[in-house]
């Protein structure tokens, strides 16, 4: 009956786990962003809600691709308007569907 050990540590194993949903409901977004946006931004709440929940970050290129407002896959081009401002050394992105406006700074970004 007794199963709970200790609450506040969690196993690497979960971390993993949680690490490796996210990246499959991240690509999963990026499949079905242009189809089904509205499943699209359900992938992406739970996306976010593991990672909260595991204290795992989605990583920067995925962060950069989320409407922290309206929680849309951002595709430049189709539903958010990316510009850059090298003088700010900023990406500026736009999202076409609530208007929200985010700026990532990019000192040295690397591109694989
Ligand atoms: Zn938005």
């Amino acid at each position: 009956m007794k199963a709970a050990r200790s609450r506040s540590r969690r196993p690497q194993a979960w971390t993993n786990i949680a690490k490796e949903r996210i990246g499959i409901l991240v690509s999963l977004a990026e499949k079905e962003a242009k189809r089904h946006p509205e499943r699209t931004k359900r992938y992406v709440d739970l996306a976010r809600r593991i990672g909260m929940r595991y204290n795992v970050r989605l990583d920067k290129g995925t962060r950069i691709r989320i409407c922290k407002e309206c929680s849309s896959f951002l595709i430049p081009g189709y539903n958010c308007t990316v510009r850059t401002r090298s003088d700010k050394q900023s990406l500026v992105v736009t999202c076409n569907k609530c208007g929200s406006v985010k700026r990532y700074p990019y000192s040295k970004e690397k591109k694989a």
